[in-house]
């Protein structure tokens, strides 16, 4: 039998109609997740999360400051590509993230970066998906620690840009590399306890 938190995904519309369910990737004991919003279309034919332009561009930042896929791990709110990359849907946030809650009791992180509105929003309203529409935007509270409890375990939710809306933009891509010197600084301190 499928866990409960696979056969939800497998229900949804976007699953039946998706080429491949992307899990995740990198390591699964890292100490550190970031947490995307869902696949695009490369993604979803190759079965990995962040291999098109948001991805080079996530690889670019990461090696910028020293970490590789050796050092994250790396998964999204949705499985499942929605079509021509529309904004997930509600009851697909509901549907989807029992999986990406299982992975982190899995993978255990002390830190979580979300990439973006819809994971930052998804965290700061405690994983429930109808307070999101409450929450502060990725403009206010990127690069600002915030603690967050999440299935028992301690973690330090770091809000960042997401990494596509990065691409064409300096001046984020400077906030995303200050806000990074905050996720080392907290990586840092964590890893002493
Ligand atoms: N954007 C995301 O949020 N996730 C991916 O996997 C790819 C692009």
């Amino acid at each position: 039998m499928e866990p409960e938190y696979i056969q939800l995904v497998k229900q949804t519309e976007i699953c039946k109609n998706c080429t491949n369910i992307v899990v995740g990737k990198g390591n699964p004991n890292a100490d550190i997740l970031f947490v995307g919003e869902a696949p695009g279309r490369n993604e979803d034919l190759q079965g990995e999360p962040f291999v098109g332009a948001a991805g080079k561009n996530l690889d670019a930042l990461l090696a910028k400051v020293g970490l590789s896929l050796n050092d994250v791990y790396i998964a999204n709110i949705l499985k499942c590509r929605p079509p021509e990359n529309r904004n997930p849907l509600p009851e697909e946030i509901k549907a989807h993230t029992p999986w990406l809650l299982a992975q982190i009791s899995e993978i255990k992180p002390k830190v979580v970066c979300s990439l973006g509105n819809y994971a930052t929003k998804f965290f700061l309203a405690k994983t429930s998906v109808d307070e999101m529409k409450n929450q502060p935007g990725i403009t206010t509270v990127h690069g600002k620690p915030k603690q967050i409890e999440i299935n028992g375990l301690k973690i330090k939710l770091i809000p960042l840009f997401h990494p596509a809306a990065i691409i064409y933009n300096q001046s984020l891509k400077t906030e995303w590399e200050k806000d990074m010197e905050i996720v080392k600084k907290e990586l840092s301190q964590s890893v002493l306890f």
